[in-house]
């Protein structure tokens, strides 16, 4: 790739990666997304070929390779075209490991950090709850101590937790309750590593729309007993970790949308090359030449925007705007893509087997999941007015 973003060994390792992904994973996912589910030995799959701790250190079994590494294997997992496997993994390597990698201690890094990267736990993130979405502050699944012994109990209920009924461990948002009145606001909010198998956790499947051999479930806790070894960094720190986070969330959201137009305008490309109508290939006729051109240079832009976002990332600049501005563009360009796409495909489009239904399907999550589009114009707004 020729970019100032990549040197040849991040190239080197995009070409094994895609390889990789396509004589592995591919072949399967399309059984996976009939079967509604992905089975465990797809993580043990990545995970032995490196893939779920490339930018996490050594010492947990991580690669601790430079951040464009990620990037390009980001954008490989989007390209598969399947956004329920992509929502799997990067879910567990790229947002509630996250939270082990900035806030966790040795021992929970061992005890779940390093299990998850070489892929013998399954990691979740259970942030959003039914009333409390685009509102993090507004959560009320609740952690009390308890009398004896440094324990807490957590009680409430927690939505669209993706991979929650194949984790072992879910990175949880609870909110400190000392038992007087509910408090609200953020100053309260903790993250415990909850134990996915601990009692009183129960997980109900829901049913969506697409991403469908992705798991996603709501999860009930009632009085889930944890120590006081589960929580993550200090008492009362958890907005500030999530808020941090989310930073990396939404350049891997831009990224795998990317992947996920490559992925769609590839397939539109071929077929317009090859379907004839009016005596000439679809792509000979002017209007659906000069649109997938259009589409072509919107992501070129979406995807320089994202890797300069990502640089900054890297070096550990602040980039809040930047992210969101990612998120927002390439998501959004997404579902453009996907759509347009369809189109291109007439009638074949539409059928439920033909692979650009499912990306129209799959894309339409990205503006909402991670931050809806919405939030992200609301952060651009307040940091850049
Ligand atoms: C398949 C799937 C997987 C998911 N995976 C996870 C996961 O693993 N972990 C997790 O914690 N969450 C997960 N989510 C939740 C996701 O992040 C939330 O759905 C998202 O943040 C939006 O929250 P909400 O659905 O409660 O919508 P709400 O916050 O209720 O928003 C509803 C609408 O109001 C708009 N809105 C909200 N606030 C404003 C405002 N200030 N100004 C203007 N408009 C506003 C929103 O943009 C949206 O259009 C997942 C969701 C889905 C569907």
């Amino acid at each position: 790739m020729n970019s100032i973003y990549f040197s040849p060994e991040t190239d080197a390792f995009r070409v094994r990666t895609r390889r990789f992904l396509c004589e592995r994973i591919a072949p399967h996912l399309e059984a996976w997304e009939s079967e509604r589910r992905i089975p465990r030995d797809a993580w043990k799959l990545l995970a032995e070929e490196g893939l779920l701790g490339l930018h996490y250190p050594s010492a947990y079994g991580g690669r601790e390779l430079p951040f464009f590494h990620s990037v390009a294997y980001l954008e490989e997992l989007g390209r598969l075209g399947h956004s329920g496997f992509r929502g799997a993994m990067s879910v567990h390597s790229y947002m509630a490991t996250t939270y082990l990698q900035l806030a966790g201690d040795h021992h929970q890094k061992l005890e779940y950090l390093k299990p998850a990267i070489q892929g013998d736990k399954i990691a979740a993130l259970a942030i959003t709850e039914p009333q409390a979405g685009s509102d993090v502050s507004s959560i009320r699944c609740e952690a009390r101590a308890m009398s004896v012994g440094d324990r807490y109990s957590i009680r409430g209920s927690k939505a669209f937790v993706t991979n929650g009924l194949n984790a072992d461990f879910m990175v949880t948002a609870v909110r400190m309750s000392d038992g007087s009145a509910a408090s609200t606001g953020s100053g309260d909010i903790c993250l415990f590593v909850v134990d996915a198998r601990a009692p009183g956790v129960t997980r109900t499947p829901v049913e969506k729309v697409g991403w469908h051999c992705s798991d996603t479930a709501s999860v009930q806790f009632e009085d889930v007993v944890v120590e006081t070894g589960q929580l993550l960094g200090r008492r009362n720190t958890g907005f500030f970790w999530i808020m941090k986070a989310f930073q990396l969330e939404r350049i891997a959201a831009a990224l795998l949308a990317l992947g996920e137009i490559d992925y769609a305008l590839e397939l539109a490309r071929r077929y317009a090359n090859e379907r004839e109508v009016f005596g000439k290939t679809i792509a000979g006729h002017q209007v659906i030449r000069h649109r997938l051109a259009e589409l072509m240079s919107h992501t070129e832009a979406a995807r320089q925007l994202t890797y300069h976002a990502a640089w900054l990332h890297s070096q550990g600049k602040s980039a809040v705007s930047q992210c969101a501005m990612a998120k927002l563009r390439a998501t959004e360009l997404a579902v453009e893509v996907a759509g347009q796409c369809l189109q291109i495909f007439g009638g074949h489009g539409y059928l439920s087997e033909a692979p650009i239904s499912r990306v129209f399907r799959d894309t339409r999550l990205g503006t909402i999941a991670g931050g809806t589009s919405e939030i992200m114009r609301e952060i651009i707004a307040e940091t850049e007015l």
